[in-house]
C-alpha cells in the first residue's frame, strides 16, 4: 500500500516506514452533545488510524476527555447538577455516538482528572527550567521563547487568544498571550492539592501531558532531544492556535524535544451556509440525526464526502445524497456479479493515500456501484464489503 501523505499547515507529510504511529486527537469538553463537527474530525482521524492499520503498522491511539474546564463548570451551574454527573452523562453519549458511526476507539481515552498529579509534576518541570512565573496566585506560562514560531500574526494571534479561553488583558502577565498554567481554586470551585496550590491546570498543559505520558512513557519529564516526540497531534482547525501551538511550546518547555512530527487539522462544519456554533444556537448534534432514524453509515458517508481539511457546509441536500448513493452502493453490494473490485480497491487507496481525499474514494466506489447497476461483472461484492469497512468504516 502507498505511504500516506497528509498536507499540514507546516508543510507536507509523508509517513514512511513502519515503525508503530503514535496519534493524539484532542478530546471534546463533556459539557454538550457530540455535533457534526465534532463527528467530522473524529472520522478523519479513524480513517487515518484505518489507513496505518490496513498497512500492518501499529497505531498507539490517545485522546482526551478536557472534564475539568470552565464552559462544563458553568453548564453545571446553570443545570444545576453535579459537574461530575454532567461530565459522565455527556462522555456516555459521546462514545455511543462514535459507535454508532463506527469510530475504532482510542487505545486510551484519559480524562484530564486522571492526570492532576503529572500535570503539577510537569509544571515543576517548567519552573526549574525558567518558563514560568506567578500572577496573584495563578501560574503562567512565559511564552517569549517560542513567538518566532507563531503559525499566524502577532496581532491576529492576540485577537484570537482572547476569543478561545485567553486572558490577554489581565495586569501582571510578561506577554499578553502568556496562558495560564495552575488556576487557583475559587469558592465552589473544585480544586486539586499540588505544590502549586488548590487549583486545577489550564487546558494546553493537560493535553500536552496526556499526549507525551501515554505515547512516549513516563520519563517524559526528562529532558530528551528526540525521544519524547509523538507522530501526530490532531483536532479541529480552531485548535492550530492556540492550543496546539501552546501544548507544542509547553512540551519543548518540559523536555526539549519538539512535541509532534506532524500537525493534522480538520476543517470546520457549517450548517446552510453559517458558521455552527453553540451561540448562534445552530449546531447538529449526531444523537438528535440518529433519534430521528438516520442511518449512522450515511452521516458517516455525508462526512466523508468532503475534504477533511476543508471548511464545509451541512444540508438536508448532503444528507438525502448521501441516503441515495448509500442505497445505490448496498444494492449492487447484494448482487451476485458484481463490476471488478481490485481496480476499485486500489483507487480508493490511491486516493486515501493522496491527503486523504475520501471524496475521491467515494466518487469510484460510487462508479463501481453504477458500473454493477449495467450489469458489469468480474469481482466480489465481499471483498468489496471488507475493503469499505476496513479502510472507510462504512459497513454496508
Ligand atoms: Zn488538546
Amino acid at each position: 500500500m502507498r505511504e500516506l501523505s497528509l498536507k499540514t499547515p507546516y508543510g507536507d507529510r509523508i509517513f514512511t516506514g513502519d515503525k508503530p504511529i503514535g496519534m493524539y486527537v484532542c478530546g471534546i469538553t463533556p459539557y454538550d452533545a457530540t455535533h457534526l463537527g465534532h463527528a467530522a474530525t473524529y472520522l478523519t482521524f479513524d480513517v487515518i488510524n484505518r489507513y496505518f492499520s490496513a498497512q500492518g503498522r501499529h497505531v498507539d491511539f490517545v485522546e482526551n476527555i478536557t472534564d475539568i474546564d470552565d464552559p462544563l463548570l458553568e453548564r453545571a451551574v446553570r443545570d444545576a447538577i453535579d459537574w461530575r454527573d454532567l461530565a459522565a452523562d455527556q462522555i456516555a453519549l459521546f462514545q455511543s455516538d462514535m459507535t454508532a458511526l463506527r469510530v475504532i476507539p482510542p487505545v486510551a481515552y484519559v480524562p484530564a482528572t486522571d492526570v492532576m498529579d503529572l500535570v503539577s509534576q510537569a509544571i515543576s518541570t517548567m519552573q526549574v527550567n525558567g518558563f514560568v512565573y506567578r500572577v496573584e496566585e495563578d501560574l503562567y506560562f512565559d511564552i517569549s521563547t517560542f513567538l518566532d514560531e507563531l503559525p499566524i500574526a502577532y496581532e491576529e494571534a492576540l485577537k484570537i487568544f482572547g476569543e478561545r479561553g485567553g486572558d490577554p488583558t489581565r495586569a501582571g502577565k510578561r506577554n499578553p498571550l502568556d496562558p495560564i498554567l495552575w488556576l487557583s481554586n475559587k469558592p465552589g470551585e473544585p480544586g486539586w492539592n499540588s505544590p502549586h496550590g488548590l487549583g486545577r491546570p489550564g487546558w494546553h498543559i493537560e493535553c500536552c501531558v496526556i499526549a507525551l505520558r501515554f505515547l512516549t512513557g513516563p520519563d517524559f519529564l526528562k529532558h530528551s532531544d528526540a525521544v519524547h516526540s509523538i507522530d501526530i497531534q490532531g483536532g479541529g482547525s480552531d485548535l492550530i492556535f492556540p492550543h496546539h501551538f501552546m501544548s507544542a511550546a509547553q512540551s519543548a518547555a518540559i523536555n526539549g524535544a519538539p512535541f509532534s512530527f506532524s500537525f493534522v487539522n480538520t476543517g470546520m462544519v457549517g450548517l446552510d451556509g453559517e458558521k455552527m456554533s453553540k451561540s448562534k444556537g445552530n449546531l447538529v448534534f449526531v444523537s438528535k440525526l440518529l433519534a430521528k432514524g438516520v442511518d449512522p453509515m450515511v452521516i458517516r458517508y455525508a462526512l466523508l464526502g468532503g475534504h477533511y481539511s476543508s471548511d464545509r457546509m451541512w444540508n438536508n441536500d448532503l444528507l438525502n445524497t448521501a441516503h441515495e448513493e448509500v442505497s445505490a452502493i448496498r444494492s449492487a453490494l447484494s448482487r451476485e456479479g458484481v463490476a471488478e473490485t481490485l481496480p476499485v480497491i486500489q483507487r480508493i487507496v490511491d486516493c486515501l493515500a493522496n491527503d486523504l481525499d475520501t471524496a475521491g474514494a467515494l466518487s469510484a466506489i460510487l462508479q463501481w456501484s453504477k458500473a454493477t447497476q449495467t450489469g458489469a461483472t468480474g469481482g466480489s461484492a465481499g471483498e468489496m464489503s471488507r475493503a469499505l469497512d476496513l479502510l472507510l468504516g462504512l459497513a454496508l
